[in-house]
């Protein structure tokens, strides 16, 4: 039994103060989107992969489908990433659905299966790494409210991964009562459905500002050189 994952692509990238979307920067004379969609294309338990994107980025992202041929289907953005990823669910073939973000090209296949045998055996699983900083609350006036227990605060990445039956639910659900959420996890959670989170690394970088490029660089480099160790 394989999975699908539906890969988030319609995002503008404010926070980048890029010309165009993101995704299309290359880090190491490859685009970060190609980057992210090799990882899944050279997946062996994945066998579909549907893409939401801008209409503006069509035209670019139809002209990848020949070098991937897990590429089942574009749909269209939406405002928010939530709206883009339930574009994209009502599509899904498979039981099985990771959701993952086009903007992090770095998770590593070994990550992806932790989340894979998490779901098989009944566990719904996101990839999150600890909190290194130490977490405060704070009120409107950013007065600190209080402190959280460190060892109790995980950073959330992607793949987050569920069967299609509950995250399906859990995004009819969002919609129908105007809950908007910034992972897909929040959204079962809401559900009242536990979600577990498998360790991920520091390395699994959402590219979001100027300076996740020259980041990015450096892990690939690192990447490279533990290959040919
Ligand atoms: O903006 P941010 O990097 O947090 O977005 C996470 C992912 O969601 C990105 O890969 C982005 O392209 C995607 N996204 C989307 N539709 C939106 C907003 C973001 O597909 N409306």
């Amino acid at each position: 039994m394989g999975y699908s994952v539906i890969i988030p692509a319609a995002g503008v990238g404010k926070r980048m103060k890029h010309h165009r979307n993101k995704l299309f920067i290359e880090l190491q004379g490859q685009s970060i989107l190609e980057r992210t969609l090799n990882i899944f294309e050279t997946h062996p338990l994945c066998d579909e992969i549907i893409i939401a994107v801008n209409k503006q980025d069509v035209q670019d992202i139809e002209q990848l489908r020949a070098q991937y041929t897990k590429i089942k289907r574009l749909v269209e953005g939406g405002v928010e990433r939530q709206h883009s990823i339930y574009h994209a669910l009502k599509h899904i073939e498979n039981d099985i659905v990771m959701v993952h973000d086009a903007a992090r090209p770095f998770v590593v296949h070994e990550q992806i299966n932790m989340l894979y045998q998490s779901v098989v055996e009944g566990q719904h699983a996101v990839l999150g790494v600890r909190a290194k900083d130490t977490i405060k609350m704070v009120d409107e006036h950013k007065i600190i409210k209080s402190t959280l227990d460190r060892n109790s605060i995980y950073h959330i990445q992607t793949p987050q991964a569920f069967t299609k039956k509950v995250l399906t639910k859990a995004y009819d659900d969002a919609f129908s009562k105007g809950i908007l959420g910034t992972d897909d996890a929040s959204l079962v959670e809401q559900s009242g459905i536990a979600v577990a989170i498998v360790e991920g690394t520091d390395t699994n970088i959402k590219i979001t500002t100027p300076i996740d490029i020259q980041l990015g660089e450096l892990i690939l480099q690192n990447m490279v050189k533990r290959n040919e160790r």
